[in-house]
């Protein structure tokens, strides 16, 4: 075993033994680590807080390649301190750290964590949590193989757009249009925003609700069709946020 110090946040927590926990960190840059934190419920150990749901920052640990780990200390980053005290946010940040470990199952790749702290923050710094949380889902589609193409037509290749089709995958064009619902052409503009935006960069997220919660309601469908991926963590959600 070696000791390794590594950035990540706590993506789930269980309970293990008498005071202790099991930590699953989704890392910067070694995956998903299982960590026994030994102790760690006790009032006066320190790494208390860096064992709860969601603690951010860096983590020293014994590390074991194949089995559990072992935690020995952690510096906290941020405690999303405005996230934690308010329930639909943490309701959100529930969200996205289940999806992001799945989507991180799914894809390896080391480009989950930076989306999923990206959005963390600004969801800290006071951003609408169901539009960043939009903005996450959208751009993970990628990594979960189903990406819809919001560039043009996914028939012809005309740029003029006039609606999404989710079973064809994207954009489609009037003359390729059958059944489908025509969209607000302010829907389309910023659904391709939304797959595109660098998250870390937003500073302002000016959006009409009526054309965001559309938005929602397609990326909603498009998951529970189209990811596999069913989460309780979203059910919750949008009882409490309805
Ligand atoms: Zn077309």
């Amino acid at each position: 075993m070696k000791i390794i110090s590594v950035e990540g946040i706590v993506v789930n927590t269980i309970a293990y033994k008498e005071n202790s926990k099991i930590l699953n960190i989704l890392t910067k840059d070694m995956g998903i680590i299982g960590c026994v934190s030994k102790g760690c419920k006790k009032l006066k150990s320190k790494l208390r807080s860096i064992s709860e749901k969601f603690a951010y920052g860096t983590f020293h640990m014994y590390y074991k390649e194949d089995g559990l780990s072992t935690l020995i200390d952690g510096d906290i980053k941020d405690y999303f301190v405005n996230i934690r005290s308010d329930i639909i946010k943490i309701s959100y940040l529930t969200y996205i750290c289940e999806l992001s470990n799945n989507v991180y199952k799914e894809s390896n790749s080391n480009e989950i964590y930076p989306l999923l702290i990206s959005s963390v923050l600004k969801i800290e710094e006071g951003f609408n949590p169901r539009i960043i949380t939009n903005i996450l889902e959208l751009q993970f589609l990628e990594y979960l193989g189903i990406n819809l193409n919001l560039d043009n037509c996914v028939v012809c290749g005309n740029s003029k757009v006039v609606t999404l089709s989710l079973p064809k995958g994207g954009y489609i064009c009037q003359k390729h249009r059958t059944t489908e619902e025509l969209l607000d052409p302010k829907v389309l503009k910023l659904l391709r925003l939304y797959n595109y935006v660098d998250i870390s960069k937003i500073s302002n997220l000016d959006i009409d609700e009526n054309v965001s919660k559309k938005i929602s309601n397609i990326i909603d469908l498009y998951y529970e069709e189209y990811s596999g991926v069913y989460l309780k963590s979203k059910r919750m959600l949008k009882e409490l946020d309805n």
